[in-house]
């Protein structure tokens, strides 16, 4: 239902046929303005001095009936590819954003993606670049715009993708051991999807904020905290938080962050993807084959669809 008006999606896939993905824009945008209005709100209720800003993962899709609707209501975009960053070339090129829009680039910084880059930062697109190992700290050290840093946080989630297979950024160590970086501007850590519990991004954002107060000391531009994706979908029914209470946390240990002596306020981004994404389409398939599982399984049937999976 979107208002008062019923989809009927039978209908749909009987006029298209099968296999059909069907997207809901609306969802997309009143997930994405729930997001910043909840934020802005416990911002406003602690009287915190930084802004929140949302970066859409463009890994998560990348057709623009996804995107435009997530542009519309104010989001800022992230990438981890040359090929995602194209996409976002040809959307800015066809005057689909206007031009305050910021883009965070990710991801292991081939000759492509660098060019890339540096081309629509000279074409006036508020790019940064997030600097994930040595080698990238020549690549960017006179690169006129912000840059970041990423780093891999020792905090354990028990989340799909954690800590034993995750390894880009540097770690708090190695971050210790660099000094001052060229513009630095932001810091960056993902700790994983599908985290459960609220406690584990907590913890992440303390650890987080230990780490921004160290490079603070030769870095006095850097100036924002991005906490990256992570935000669960709650498939199994294993999330234990709603945006509200998990907004509401993050704002406060920001707030008691910023409140103690010789600390500042850091602007706060998120990058939480499927959180706005999963609900907002649906795949229908037809049933081709179906037979009953008499072997006692928990499952009592065996479909064959039109979709390649069963
Ligand atoms: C995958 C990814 C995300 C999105 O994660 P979700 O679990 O979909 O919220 C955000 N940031 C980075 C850097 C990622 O790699």
């Amino acid at each position: 239902n979107e208002g008062n008006y019923q989809y009927n999606i039978a209908e749909l896939a009987e006029k298209y046929g099968t296999s059909l993905e069907v997207v809901f824009p609306f969802i997309i945008e009143q997930r994405v303005e729930e997001l910043i209005t909840t934020f802005n709100h416990y911002i406003k209720h602690y009287k915190y001095k930084g802004k929140f800003y949302f970066h859409y993962p463009m890994k998560v899709n990348q057709n623009r009936e996804f995107i435009l609707p997530l542009i519309t209501e104010g989001a800022n975009l992230e990438t981890a590819s040359a090929n995602e960053l194209w996409i976002v070339k040809r959307l800015w090129e066809q005057h689909r954003f206007n031009s305050r829009i910021k883009v965070i680039c990710n991801g292991p910084k081939t000759e492509q993606y660098i060019t890339l880059i540096r081309e629509l930062r000279d074409q006036g697109l508020d790019i940064v670049p997030i600097i994930e190992e040595h080698k990238e700290l020549e690549q960017w050290s006179r690169y006129k715009g912000e840059v970041g840093i990423r780093v891999n946080l020792s905090v354990k989630t028990s989340s799909h993708w954690d800590k034993r297979t995750e390894q880009f950024g540097f770690s708090p160590t190695q971050l210790a051991e660099l000094g001052r970086v060229h513009n630095l501007a932001i810091l960056h850590y993902h700790v994983g999807s599908q985290i459960p519990h609220a406690n584990d991004i907590i913890a992440a954002l303390k650890e987080g904020l230990d780490v921004f107060t160290m490079l603070r000391k030769s870095n006095p531009r850097l100036d924002t905290i991005n906490i990256g994706g992570g935000f669960a979908v709650n498939y199994e029914k294993k999330k234990t938080y709603t945006v509200q209470s998990l907004v509401q946390r993050l704002v406060s240990v920001l707030s008691q962050y910023a409140s103690m002596e010789g600390n500042v306020a850091p602007h706060i981004i998120c990058e939480w993807g499927r959180h706005i994404m999963a609900p907002a389409q649906m795949t229908v398939y037809k049933v081709l084959m179906q037979k009953e599982i008499t072997n006692g399984a928990a499952a009592k049937k065996w479909y064959i669809i039109d979709g390649s999976f069963m």
